[in-house]
């Protein structure tokens, strides 16, 4: 068996030429969607994420504003940046680039953007929606597993009834992922490093998604062929200065479908984002 590869490129031109007339249309009226990005210190990792969100971020027609603080920065400086942010009617979307420094990590962070510009979708108003039961993929909510998701369901992978294996319970990925499938009903089972067992889990995926951070961790030992498994690597690792996944490429002769890495959840994240952005813009907008 050769795993199908569920690339993001056709996903991420769909939703692309969808973002550029939604945002063209907001420039008619005369507003153009803008999101800020918070990044303390250098981090070279941050930088490229960055990169990259500020990229299509301008491909669709939006605007992007990087503020780069010093490490050094106070609580009270970084809050007041923050509420500045905050109340600038001509800032739709603000991200805090993660790492923060080791003292801004006391703060609350996550609910420090407004939920109407928290385009990450991590405050606790907007997460509210995934904890409640919510399929409406169209909410501000945390683009890794919106994207995820959204990928599943352009390649017609069924997830109603399906064992999901989620590995890594993040609060960016792992467990807000956990329950957006099990909204879509699928039953689900999120592992970790004190998982017993994970192999034995592993094979009894018809879903198993990897977001342990881990280059190569999941082996093609960690599936079973007969279960005809889809594979989701979330995994943004490096070896040998190279962009790894969690997934080992021999895991391809053995699963049915594989999302690959590069190509794969990376830029299904970013280009959520970005759907976030212009979607917390026409809210704004309306009022
Ligand atoms: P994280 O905070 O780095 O945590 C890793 C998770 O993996 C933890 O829950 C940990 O369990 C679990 N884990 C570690 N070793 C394990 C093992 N041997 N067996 C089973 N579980 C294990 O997670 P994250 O921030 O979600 O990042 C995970 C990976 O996804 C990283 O490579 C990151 O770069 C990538 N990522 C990619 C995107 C994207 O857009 N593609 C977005 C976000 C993250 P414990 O909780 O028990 O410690």
């Amino acid at each position: 068996m050769t795993a199908k590869m569920l690339s993001a490129s056709p996903l991420v031109e769909k939703i692309k030429n969808d973002l550029k007339s939604r945002c063209e249309m907001i420039k008619k009226s005369g507003t153009t969607p803008s999101m800020s990005v918070v990044l303390v210190g250098d981090n070279p990792a941050s930088l490229s994420y960055i990169k990259n969100k500020k990229k299509m971020c301008e491909e669709v027609g939006a605007q992007f504003n990087l503020l780069q603080l010093h490490l050094d920065i106070s609580h009270t400086e970084f809050l007041d940046l923050i509420k500045k942010l905050n109340l600038d009617p001509k800032v739709h979307g603000i991200i805090i680039q993660l790492p923060v420094s080791e003292q801004l990590k006391k703060l609350n962070l996550s609910n420090l953007v407004l939920p109407s510009k928290d385009i990450d979708g991590f405050h606790g108003l907007n997460t509210q929606n995934i904890y409640t039961g919510s399929t409406d993929l169209k909410l501000l909510m945390p683009c890794t597993p919106k994207g995820i998701i959204n990928l599943l369901k352009f390649y017609n992978i069924p997830i109603e009834g399906k064992h999901a294996v989620v590995i890594g319970r993040s609060l960016i990925v792992g467990k807000p992922l956990s329950m957006l499938l099990s909204n879509f009903n699928a039953t689900v089972t999120l592992a970790h490093s004190l998982s017993k067992n994970l192999v034995e889990l592993t094979q009894s995926a018809d879903i198993l998604i990897s977001a342990v951070g881990k280059t190569h961790y999941i082996k093609a030992s960690h599936i079973n062929p007969a279960r005809l498994t889809t594979v989701v690597d979330v995994g943004m690792n490096t070896l040998n200065n190279k962009l790894t996944g969690d997934v080992d490429p021999e895991v391809a002769k053995v699963a049915s479908a594989l999302s690959p890495v590069p190509g794969g959840v990376g830029p299904i994240t970013v280009i959520s984002l970005i759907e976030n952005l212009i979607t917390a813009t026409e809210n704004q907008f309306k009022g």
